[in-house]
Formats: C-alpha cells, sequence, structure tokens
C-alpha cells in the first residue's frame, strides 16, 4: 500500500455532500474519525427528512387523505430499497425498528420465547457489542438457557475451530458480527453459518458495523437474521432494520402489542397482522425510514462503488503509521479488518488522548466500547477508536497522525 496513493472516488467532491465536515472544532479544521458510533449524513438524506417535515405529513397505513397515503407510498418504498439493498426476498421480510439493538431484542425475546427451552444453549462471540451479547443473556435466563462463547486470539481472529465442539444438539441460534466495533476483524460470517446450517441452526448476524461498508447479499448468505442501524451507514438516527427469513417471522410470536400489528381485537383475544407489521406495533418512524432509503440511494451512487477500496487504503495508512510510533500497540490485527482501529498508548491515559486530540479537531471514541469482554480479553481499562468513512481523507489521517507524535512527545 502507498500512503500517497490511495484508489480514490473524487473524495472531495463527495465531501460537499456532507456540510457537517465543513466545520472547525476548537479552532481546527474538523477530522471526523468517530464513524463507528454514528456516521455523518449527506445533504440529500438530510433533505428528504425536510421535505417529509416541511410538505408532507401523514400517519402511514391509517386515513385515506393525501398526507396519509403520501407518507405510506414513501414508507412502503423504503422497505422495498432496503428490501433491495439486502437482496430479501420479499418486502415482508424487511422490518423497521429503532435500531439494531431493538432488531437483536426482537429476536432474542420473540424466537427466545418460542424456540428457547430450559437447558438449550445460543452461541454468542466473545467480541460481540454489549447489544448482541445482553439481550441474549437477559433471555437464557428468562428461559433457563446457557450462552455459549466463541473465543478470539490475541490477533482479534475468532477461533473458528472451536465452533464445532460448541454446536451441538442443544444450540438454538448463533448470534456474531458481521465487524467487530472494536477489532475491525470481518467475521467469516459465511462459513459461520454453513458450519451451523449443517446442524440445523439459525444464525443471527448483527450487521451493525458491516452495513455501513459492505453491500450484504442475505440470500447468498443464507442467513436467517441481519440487522443494523439507519445512523451509521449515513442515515437517520432511531430507525434500524431487522431482516428475517418469512419462515422464522411466521412463526414467531409479536414482541410489542399495540395499533397496526393486530388483525382483530376484542376482548377476549386478538389475532396477529402479518409479517412486517405483525413486529411493527405502534406509529413507526417513517421519516426515519424515508431518511434511510434516502441514505440506501445515496450509497447506490456509482461513484461510491469504490468506498470498499478506498476506506481499506484508509485503514491501511493509518495502521501503518499508527505502528510507526513507539508505545502504540493496536488491538486486532485480522487480515481481514474494515474501517476500526483501537489502540492505546503506553503512559497516556486514553481519556486524556481523546480530550486532547478534540482540542485539536479530531473525534475519536474512548472507553469500554460498548465491549466489555474485549477490554477484559486485553487486560486494559479502556481503549482509543479511530474509525473512518468513505468521506475521510489521506491528509486527515497524516494530521492524526502528526497529532498523536505530537501528543506522544508531550507525556
Ligand atoms: N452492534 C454493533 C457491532 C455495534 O457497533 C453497535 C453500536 O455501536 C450496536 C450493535 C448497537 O447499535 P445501536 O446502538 O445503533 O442500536
Amino acid at each position: 500500500m502507498s500512503i500517497t496513493n490511495i484508489m480514490i472516488p473524487d473524495i472531495l467532491k463527495i465531501r460537499k455532500d456532507f456540510p457537517i465536515l465543513d466545520q472547525k472544532v476548537n479552532g481546527k479544521p474538523l477530522i471526523y474519525l468517530d464513524n463507528a458510533a454514528t456516521s455523518q449524513r449527506p445533504q440529500q438524506v438530510i433533505d428528504r427528512i425536510n421535505e417529509f417535515s416541511l410538505r408532507i405529513n401523514g400517519n402511514i397505513h391509517r386515513a385515506t387523505h393525501f398526507f396519509a397515503n403520501k407518507t405510506t407510498e414513501a414508507y412502503e418504498n423504503a422497505r422495498e430499497t432496503l428490501r433491495s439493498f439486502l437482496n430479501a426476498e420479499e418486502t415482508a421480510e424487511i422490518i423497521f425498528t429503532h435500531g439494531a439493538t431493538e432488531s437483536i431484542n426482537l429476536v432474542a425475546h420473540s424466537f427466545g420465547d418460542l424456540f428457547i427451552h430450559r437447558g438449550d444453549e445460543v452461541i454468542v462471540t466473545e467480541m460481540e457489542h454489549h447489544a448482541n451479547i445482553v439481550p441474549w443473556q437477559m433471555m437464557c435466563e428468562r428461559r433457563g438457557a446457557k450462552l455459549r462463547v466463541l473465543p478470539f486470539g490475541d490477533d482479534g481472529v475468532l477461533q473458528l475451530g472451536l465452533l464445532d465442539e460448541l454446536l451441538n444438539e442443544k444450540t438454538r441460534i448463533v448470534a456474531v458480527a458481521h465487524v467487530s466495533n472494536v477489532l475491525g476483524t470481518v467475521n467469516p460470517i459465511a462459513e459461520i453459518i454453513s458450519k451451523a446450517h449443517l446442524k440445523n441452526i439459525p444464525v443471527l448476524i448483527d450487521g451493525a458495523q458491516g452495513a455501513p461498508h459492505f453491500k450484504t447479499d442475505v440470500q447468498e448468505l443464507d442467513c436467517d437474521f441481519y440487522v443494523f442501524s439507519g445512523h451509521k451507514m449515513y442515515g437517520p438516527t432511531g430507525i434500524g432494520v431487522l431482516y428475517g427469513k418469512r419462515k422464522w417471522l411466521d412463526q414467531m410470536p409479536p414482541f410489542f402489542g399495540g395499533g397496526e400489528m393486530i388483525d382483530r381485537v376484542t376482548m377476549q383475544k386478538t389475532t396477529y397482522n402479518e409479517i412486517p407489521y405483525k413486529f411493527e406495533a405502534g406509529t413507526p418512524h417513517y421519516v426515519g425510514a424515508i431518511g434511510l432509503a434516502a441514505a440506501v440511494d445515496y450509497l447506490n451512487n456509482p461513484e461510491l462503488s469504490l468506498i470498499n477500496h478506498y476506506e481499506n487504503d484508509l485503514l491501511s495508512q493509518a495502521t501503518l503509521r499508527l505502528k510507526q510510533i513507539e508505545g502504540l500497540k493496536i488491538y486486532g490485527e485480522a487480515p481481514e479488518k474494515a474501517g476500526v482501529l483501537s489502540f492505546n498508548i503506553e503512559g497516556i491515559h486514553p481519556f486524556d488522548l481523546g480530550t486532547l486530540l478534540d482540542q485539536m479537531g479530531i473525534a475519536v471514541r474512548t472507553g469500554r466500547l460498548c465491549a466489555d469482554p474485549v477490554m477484559d480479553h486485553y487486560g486494559v481499562e479502556n481503549m482509543v477508536r479511530a474509525s473512518f468513512a468513505f468521506y475521510n481523507t489521506a491528509e486527515e489521517i497524516e494530521t492524526f497522525y502528526k497529532a498523536l507524535i505530537r501528543l506522544k512527545a508531550m507525556f
């Protein structure tokens, strides 16, 4: 990889779509390297959201007037856009939720209540975000089931050989991150899915850090569930997706009760709507869904077809540079990584580093990164994380590197 010769879409043109980036923070040009926490939104997404606030707003599926019809149409078109993004077989398999966390909770509750019983087992990995641990733990406590954990090595790679031992006749589901939010590891999800499917065990993929970087074909992958959040992939907050195969969703009981998820209500009994509506109780965040579809449309722009390579080049450049800093330890050196670089510098508290970088206009994440087991694995309390998006530039990486050198010298 050459530091200067990054294969580049017209990045400066693309950056103009993100007005928030063109600012100074603490008197310095903003360098936003906290994209794994939340990414920024292009003007096209903001405009689409504004359109639905300024000129059109009606509750969906509930009335026959112009606004209601327009909004319903846009909401259902958004579902089709997301179906196409994931190549799901049908729109009914796309459920809008508040985000990855709610999607996982929905499956843990609903799938768990139906299929998981005392003595059964659920497999997660040691590198999961809390959102893909805690809902399963809570469900295991409720159902008397056991959580089993697939570990990773110090290099940040899952110990896949151990999966064969973990998968057994008691396993009811496997839940694994597409991409680790701390280590950046791109997990071998196709292999995990085929191993689990050999034993008829379904697999949920937490795509919160996958969807922003890759276009995933859920049919080709053959995953049973795929979840992600809009705000990490250039869309609005408060909206996310649960993809599920119809064969599971049809059987699973509703998660929330209320309007829209019903077929018929009497005081004695309620019958439920079809999927996807069975899982969308109450007024959904339809403006969010419409905004998320605009983000997907934006990502479908042919100019962004090279973003994977470009982001990989940024990551390689940053890795190469950070490795030149004495006393800096990178956590996670898997051969397949995406967009995330977590590290510590000997003798500097991660919070000090984060605060001082902020004073230089550089936004990174510090803390436990919602992944206590990963912190425990490496025996550290906190880390610093820089995470990249296609609107970051080689120059920003160089400025970041030089800032770290300066701070290292200060301490
Ligand atoms: N899973 C992973 C891998 C994440 O990185 C995150 C958020 O950082 C989540 C799940 C939860 O996403 P949200 O907070 O948008 O629900």
